[in-house]
């Protein structure tokens, strides 16, 4: 097993060096990112591009082997946010200057809640990359 180092090279330029979940870049971390498998191993996920994304290592923590999630507005579970078939800007966007992600959908709400996207040391750290005009990012 194991991906193949050309389909991991494609994931890493595909996804901008950024956790396509936090959003977060490699670069400012200095930490690489992981491979996230979007429907885990264990649950019959592929090695494939459709199934890869890129991710922090505490997105790829937190979220590890799940798929759902609760939606804290609504208490129904709900999948969790798909960078490959969802787009970003869809289901969350950039709160109080870039400090918090705030999920716009079910879908978003669950998802940030379950990798703890606004964790205490990443809002801390994005407020010092706002200062320096690194964050939060522009695409999308
Ligand atoms: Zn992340």
């Amino acid at each position: 097993m194991g991906i193949p180092e050309r389909l991991r090279q494609q994931i890493i330029t595909r996804a901008e060096q950024r956790c396509e979940y936090c959003k977060t870049s490699s670069r400012l971390t200095g930490t690489p990112l992981v491979m996230d498998h979007i429907q885990p191993l264990s649950l019959g996920g592929q090695d494939d591009a459709a199934n890869l994304a890129d991710a922090c290592y505490r997105c790829n923590e937190f979220k590890g082997a799940r798929t759902v999630a609760s939606d804290p507005e609504t208490q129904q579970i709900v999948p969790l946010f798909n960078p490959r078939t969802q787009l970003w800007r869809e289901h969350f966007e950039w709160r109080n200057g870039g400090t918090q992600i705030i999920g716009l959908t079910s879908v978003g709400r669950a998802t940030a809640i379950a990798l703890r996207l606004n964790n205490e040391n990443l809002v801390t750290a994005r407020s010092i990359w706002i200062e320096f005009g690194w964050h939060p990012p522009r695409e999308e």
